[in-house]
C-alpha cells in the first residue's frame, strides 16, 4: 500500500491547524466540556479528500461529521474553513465539498478501514500545548497501521508511521529521512518515564499516581501531554508507561479513534497495550472500545504494571 498521499494529507492538515492557531481560533461545543474548532473540520476534510481519491472503497470511521459542520458551525465560519482548506491545498474549495468530504466513507464497514481523529487533543490545541493529527487503519477491526502528525513533539515536530509490523518517524516538516523506531528496554523502576493526560477530566490522575507509588516509580520522571503523542513517546523509546485509568464512577467510553493508530504504532515498535486487567483491547464493534481503560508500555514492564493497577483498583473498591 502506498502511504505517500496519507503522509501528505497529514502534513497539510497540520499546516491548516497551525494557521488556525495563529489566526482564528474559534471554539464551539459539541457537548458539555467537548470542544471542537474549525481546525477539526478542516483537518478531517483534507484527510477524507485524500482517502476518497486514493482509497475510494474503504470505510472511514471519523470523529467529525458533515451534518455537525452544517448545523453547528455558523455560515461565516463555514466559508472560512473552505477558504483555509483551499489555501492549504491550492485548489478551489466550496462549503458543500467540505460537508461531503467530512462524511466520506462513514456508516459503512469494510475489512480494511480508516480511523481518523483530525485533531486529537483539542483542549491541548486550544491551549497551545500538544495535539496530533491521526489517521489509523484497521484490518478486520484490529489496528494495524497509521500516521500520526505530532507538531509539538519534544525536540521537534515528528511524523510517526506504522505499517507491516514496523514503526518509523521522520521530521514533520519533511526535512529528513524516515528512521525505524523501537521501544526502550528500561525495566529498572527508578528510571521509568511515564506520560499521562494533562486534563484532569480525562483520566483518574490520582489513581494513576497511586499505581506509580505502588511500583516505586519516580514522580520526577512523569510528563503530561495531550493526545496520542503519548503512544509515540513510548514507541520512540522516550518513555515507558502511558496509563489511562477512568475517573472513579466515570462511564464515558474510550473512542476507537483515540487509540487505534497509537496502538498500531506502539505494537509495531515492540510495545504492548491492554486493558487494566491485561486483557486485549477490543476494537471489534461500534465507535467505542469495549474496555475499562488502557495500559500502554514498552512491553518489558507490562505485567508488573497490570499487577500494580489491579492492586490499586482492588484497594479503591474496598475503601468505597
Ligand atoms: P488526552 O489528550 O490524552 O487527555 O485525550 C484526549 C481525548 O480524550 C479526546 O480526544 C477525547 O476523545 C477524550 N476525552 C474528552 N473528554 C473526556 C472525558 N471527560 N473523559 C475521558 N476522555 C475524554
Ligand atoms: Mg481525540
Amino acid at each position: 500500500m502506498d502511504w505517500t498521499p496519507i503522509f501528505q494529507a497529514v502534513r497539510n492538515a497540520t499546516d491548516l491547524a497551525h494557521k488556525v492557531q495563529l489566526r482564528h481560533i474559534v471554539r464551539s461545543e459539541k457537548g458539555k466540556n467537548d470542544p471542537v474548532t474549525i481546525a477539526d473540520y478542516g483537518a478531517q476534510a483534507i484527510i477524507c479528500r485524500a482517502l476518497q481519491e486514493h482509497f475510494p472503497d474503504d470505510a472511514v470511521m471519523s470523529e467529525e461529521s458533515g451534518t455537525q459542520f452544517m448545523t453547528l458551525v455558523d455560515p461565516e465560519q463555514r466559508t472560512l474553513i473552505a477558504e483555509l482548506i483551499g489555501e492549504t491545498l491550492d485548489v478551489p474549495v466550496k462549503e458543500d465539498d467540505v460537508a461531503m468530504w467530512l462524511d466520506h466513507g462513514k456508516e459503512q464497514e469494510t475489512r480494511h478501514m480508516w480511523v481518523i481523529d483530525p485533531i486529537d487533543g483539542t483542549k491541548g490545541f486550544l491551549a497551545q500545548r500538544h495535539y496530533v493529527v491521526v489517521v489509523g487503519t484497521m484490518l478486520n477491526r484490529q489496528p494495524i497501521g497509521g500516521v500520526i502528525g505530532a507538531p509539538a513533539y519534544p525536540g521537534g515536530g515528528r511524523l510517526f508511521h506504522a505499517s507491516d509490523g514496523e514503526a518509523f518517524y521522520q521530521p514533520l516538516n519533511g526535512s529528513g529521512k524516515s528512521e525505524r523506531i523501537r521501544v526502550s528496554d528500561r525495566s529498572n523502576v527508578a528510571t521509568l518515564r511515564a506520560v499521562e493526560s494533562v486534563e484532569k477530566s480525562h483520566a483518574g490522575l490520582e489513581q494513576m499516581a497511586e499505581v506509580r507509588r505502588e511500583m516505586g516509580m519516580n514522580e520526577a520522571l512523569v510528563d503530561r501531554s495531550d493526545s496520542q503523542e503519548k503512544y509515540g513517546r513510548i514507541a520512540a523509546g522516550d518513555a515507558e508507561l502511558y496509563l489511562r485509568l477512568p475517573r472513579l464512577k466515570s462511564t464515558r467510553p474510550h473512542s476507537i479513534w483515540d487509540h487505534a493508530a497509537g496502538v498500531a504504532l506502539l505494537t509495531a515498535a515492540g510495545g504492548k497495550a491492554t486493558d487494566v486487567d491485561g486483557s486485549p483491547l477490543d476494537f471489534s464493534e461500534g465507535i467505542s472500545l469495549k474496555n475499562t481503560g488502557v495500559i500502554a508500555t514498552n512491553g518489558v514492564i507490562h505485567d508488573r504494571v497490570v499487577e500494580a493497577v489491579q492492586t490499586v483498583l482492588e484497594r479503591t473498591q474496598v475503601e468505597e
